[in-house]
């Protein structure tokens, strides 16, 4: 074979085989060695690899792919032959796929595709064709399965039938022979609890407090965790107990009203509280004034206990004492005083400024969660090679022999290590907003209607003292001003900053 002894890279993601065997990419990468070995390739590293389906309906950030695009423009894609486990496996984007193809023709690139055992060259019209093909039947197959998964959705929901993870307080009952599901029911463990939870809201107790009781009770939720009082609010707020269906594809959480596209329907199943009962609990629990912790007639405002005193330090609290002139005061040393509404209009406007900002990969996925877990696994492995590597470099250096090759290496570890830190930064994100917010373009829209409780949520998670690099526009601090007289008020801007560790 003429490629004898090439460079060659390997784009690798998790595959289905035609037998329906999912390949992981360290399976693939195991396949992709044989075959370099077989032939004399260099396969080059790293790897263009990624974790997750390439269907254009899984709305996940594709940075291996879209680096390879990259790399093609802007030549600085070097091998000869890129290896595939199957040729749908590009991307199942047609347009992604052709751009692929059309680069790969350009650069001299030819494709070796692992399920034919042979190369695929797309400069030979033949070849060309199998690959468009391969793609186009792979894009077919995947629109057919999300339409097929909608319909089913949309008919259960116009059935009323239920839908999705079973809500804690009921149980399903299925046939035993067919697996067909039968009903939707109250579970004799978990709906008194539930029944509990709303009667107590009704009674005027706090979150916080039911939450301690069930802990202190050893009623855990349905994973074994601990109850926080935000998953029993989401969870109060979800219209299933009171027997209805909702099906409102565009609402990311129950803090959300409903959105003009939602349908309701009655449930196939047994309501667990009275109408009534939701409708005043969804009262209490929206209403932006309402006793957050154990003491009556405490207030709990926006900023309390996480804007702080840039003097001092101190966790800035609410001088409750002159009512009419509410101010947030370092109570301790008394450095710094400022009015309540000035310094939370401008604390709700940066906040949202921020979470506009945050990048459309940030939004909630189911898989995210596993994604994770593997991108932390490849985390620890690219830094547990990195670190060997650059010690077998200062070994070398020392012994004043050529490090050449090995630092590249260790750069090309940087940078896979620089990248891995930031997609494990952006599947954190999401889980801390999960149910808050959605971040992007709708953040100005959705913020007035989340409630008090979901924005103070943002506040502290926005607000708080985070290293750079990391969520959050830093901790808060007012500063103090220096004696004297004013013409003009100073600005809440220019009175305060945004701390963070090293900056
Ligand atoms: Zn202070």
């Amino acid at each position: 074979m003429e490629l004898t002894g090439v460079d060659v890279a390997a784009y690798e993601r998790v595959s289905k085989d035609e037998s329906g065997v999912e390949r992981s990419p360290e399976e693939q990468h195991d396949g992709h060695i044989e075959t370099c070995e077989r032939f004399g390739w260099r396969l080059q590293t790293p790897t263009y690899r990624e974790v997750g389906s390439a269907s254009k309906y899984q709305r996940k950030a594709r940075a291996a792919f879209d680096r390879l695009i990259a790399d093609l423009k802007a030549g600085r894609f070097t091998a000869r032959v890129l290896l595939l486990y199957a040729s749908n496996r590009g991307s199942r984007q047609m347009e992604e796929w052709l751009e692929l193809i059309n680069l790969c023709t350009k650069r001299d690139v030819v494709f070796w595709v692992e399920q034919y055992d042979r190369i695929l060259d797309p400069r030979k019209p033949r070849d060309r064709k199998q690959l468009i093909d391969d793609a186009s039947k792979a894009e077919l197959d995947v629109a057919e399965m999300s339409q097929n998964i909608r319909r089913t959705t949309k008919a259960s929901a116009r059935k009323g039938l239920p839908h999705g993870r079973i809500p804690f307080g009921y149980r399903r009952i299925y046939d035993e022979r067919t697996r067909k599901l039968l009903r939707q029911e109250p579970d004799p463990v978990e709906a008194p609890i539930v029944r509990e939870m709303y009667d107590r809201v009704l009674a005027g107790h706090t979150l916080k407090a039911i939450a301690r009781d069930l802990n202190a009770r050893g009623l855990k939720r349905r994973g074994g965790g601990d109850w926080v009082p935000q998953n029993i609010a989401l969870m109060l707020l979800r219209e299933v107990y009171t027997g209805v269906r909702v099906h409102d594809p565009n609402r990311k959480s129950a803090y959300q009203p409903m959105t003009p596209e939602a349908k309701v329907t009655e449930g196939v199943w047994e309501p667990l509280v009275a109408k009534a009962t939701f409708l005043g609990v969804k009262r209490i629990l929206r209403d932006p004034g309402r006793r957050t912790n154990g003491r009556p007639g405490a207030v709990v405002h926006l900023l309390s206990g996480i804007a702080a005193c840039g003097k001092c330090g101190e966790l800035l609290r609410v001088n409750l004492k002159q009512k009419k002139y509410w101010r947030y005061v370092c109570i301790t040393n008394g450095c710094v005083s400022i009015d309540k509404t000035e310094l939370e209009d401008y604390a709700h406007e940066r906040v949202q400024q921020y979470l506009e900002k945050l990048s459309e990969h940030l939004l909630v996925d189911e898989a995210i969660d596993g994604e994770l877990d593997d991108v932390t696994a490849q985390l620890a492995d690219a830094r547990a090679e990195r670190d060997e590597t650059a010690a077998l470099v200062r070994e070398r250096r020392q012994a004043g022999k050529r490090t050449g090759t090995l630092a590249t290496m260790v750069a090309d570890l940087e940078d896979r290590i620089e990248e891995l830190e930031q997609r494990e930064q952006k599947l954190r994100t999401p889980s801390r907003l999960a149910g808050l917010i959605t971040p992007g373009p709708t953040v100005r829209s959705e913020y007035p209607g989340i409630g008090f409780d979901a924005q103070r949520a943002l506040a502290r998670i926005v607000l708080t003292p985070t290293p750079v690099g990391t969520l959050g526009l830093g901790q808060l601090q007012v500063l103090q001003i220096g004696p004297g007289r004013r013409r003009e008020p100073i600005q809440v801007r220019d009175r305060t900053r945004f701390f963070r560790p090293d900056s």
